[in-house]
């Protein structure tokens, strides 16, 4: 450490502040899960801002994310989109109350 110039020993300084890459991560996941609290999210902002790799990372997952909501049927009671058996099931019960 005492050969380090003073620019590279305020560099690792600031290093040791930021949370690690690992940490970043699982924040990142979690945030798919449930809503961060303030400090994380402040947290994963200044960790995004000196890191290109979680900055990729959170939008390859949130990409990825994005595409199984697009691709997985949404089978809630409350779909604006019904499944196929029952949709056909409504159409053959307004056919039989309209004969
Ligand atoms: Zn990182």
């Amino acid at each position: 450490m005492a050969n380090l110039s003073p620019t590279r020993r305020i560099s690792l300084w600031i290093s040791s502040l930021l949370p690690s890459c690992e940490d970043v991560a699982r924040l990142v996941s979690d945030s798919h899960e449930r809503p961060l609290g303030w400090q994380h999210r402040v947290t994963v902002r200044v960790h995004f801002a000196v890191c290109i790799w979680c900055r990729r990372y959170a939008r390859q997952l949130r990409l990825l994310s994005e595409v199984l909501r697009r691709h997985t049927p949404d089978t809630s009671p409350d779909s604006p989109h019904l499944p196929e058996a029952a949709r056909e099931r409504l159409k053959q019960a307004v056919r039989g109350a309209q004969e």
